[in-house]
């Protein structure tokens, strides 16, 4: 059977129409997906532009944030992080300061693709003797292995906070997904597992930086980046255990990096490194104890008026009750500006 010429005229009509349907829609999700403060990560390989547009403008950076923030833009020489700000609503005044990434840190991994050369083979039984205090204190009866098949994958990673950081009235909650970006441009992810894994079980599938890939490639540390630590000069100890013949050897910070800054969280307030027994302000003296929020207030060596900052602690020492085990608890301290994860 052919069709009559009327027919195909008509089949033809309703195929063009649907075909710039589909092209508008699609054209309106990608607007949608821009302008979007949401964290979903997608595998899309639309390349977009960025706020920063691949390079550096620190000029409307705030000037206490000046020091801490040009190290984004010197500390992954292999995978550039861009720093910027953004005048959101046009005032002339800039609203956010700008931090954008490929989330690809430049230490080595056992989530590399096999071709990277920072690919590095892991036997993730060390992680029994890592987090020893850990297995004990959550009871992981498991068998330590690879988070899956995900690997990192290159992402495009747009994180904006307020100009102005400030201890918020009410406080939100942090998302199971980038809540802040460490200083090679890695996400930093909270205390939690999406339901139902158990982060006290996820540990174990970090690999040899205390980092792991979710299941779109997004790498992330929900821990101390130990390799970041070694990379930025902080101290970390060589540890190794011999167990069946085996040697398992790993490094593990040593309590003295309570003075480093490793990034910041979305709410525009820096993280510094696990809380040691010698934790003191930029002057030397001794420091308050950390709030339910992972920080507290005091001068460092980036900040020298007194600023609020989180903390992160070894992994090693904690348990799920213990309040500083993870890089925040549930909640931010100021108030979030936005990220995009594409
Ligand atoms: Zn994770
Ligand atoms: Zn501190």
């Amino acid at each position: 059977m052919f069709e009559s010429t009327m027919q195909k005229n008509v089949t033809k009509f309703v195929k063009i129409t649907l075909f710039t349907f589909v092209i508008i829609t699609l054209f309106l999700i990608s607007c949608k997906k821009d302008d979007s403060t949401s964290s979903t990560p997608s595998t899309s390989s639309t390349t977009t532009s960025t706020t920063c547009g691949n390079t550096n403008n620190l000029t409307n950076i705030p000037t206490a944030y000046v020091t801490a923030l040009t190290k984004y833009t010197t500390v992954n020489n292999t995978y550039t992080v861009n720093v910027c700000t953004e005048d959101s609503d046009g005032d002339g005044s800039a609203d956010y300061m700008v931090v954008e990434s490929t989330n690809r840190p430049k230490h080595k991994s056992y989530y590399w693709q096999a071709t990277n050369t920072l690919y590095e083979d892991f036997d993730f039984a060390t992680n029994l003797y890592k987090y020893a205090a850990t297995k004990t204190a959550a009871g992981y009866t498991g068998t330590p292995a690879s988070a899956g098949p995900n690997k990192i994958l290159e992402q495009s990673i747009t994180m904006k906070m307020p100009i102005s950081p400030s201890e918020a009235t009410t406080k939100s909650t942090t998302a199971m997904s980038t809540i802040g970006l460490a200083l090679n441009g890695v996400s930093f992810f909270n205390e939690s597992a999406s339901p139902p894994d158990v982060i006290t079980d996820e540990l174990f599938t970090f690999d040899q930086c205390s980092g792991h890939p979710e299941k779109n490639g997004v790498y992330h540390y929900h821990v101390d980046p130990i390799c970041l630590i070694r990379d930025l000069g902080g101290s970390v100890t060589d540890n190794s255990t011999t167990a069946s013949g085996t040697t398992y050897s790993w490094i593990e910070d040593n309590n003295t990096n309570g003075g480093l800054l490793l990034g910041f969280l979305l709410d525009g307030f820096p993280v510094y490194g696990p809380v040691g027994d010698n934790h003191t302000d930029y002057s030397g003296a001794s420091t308050s104890s950390i709030d339910s929020y992972n920080g507290h207030s005091h001068s460092t060596t980036e900040f020298q008026s007194v600023t609020y900052h989180y903390h992160v602690k070894t992994a090693n020492l904690g348990g799920t009750n213990n309040k500083v085990f993870w890089i925040t608890n549930a909640k931010y301290y100021g108030t979030p500006g936005s990220v995009t994860v594409r």
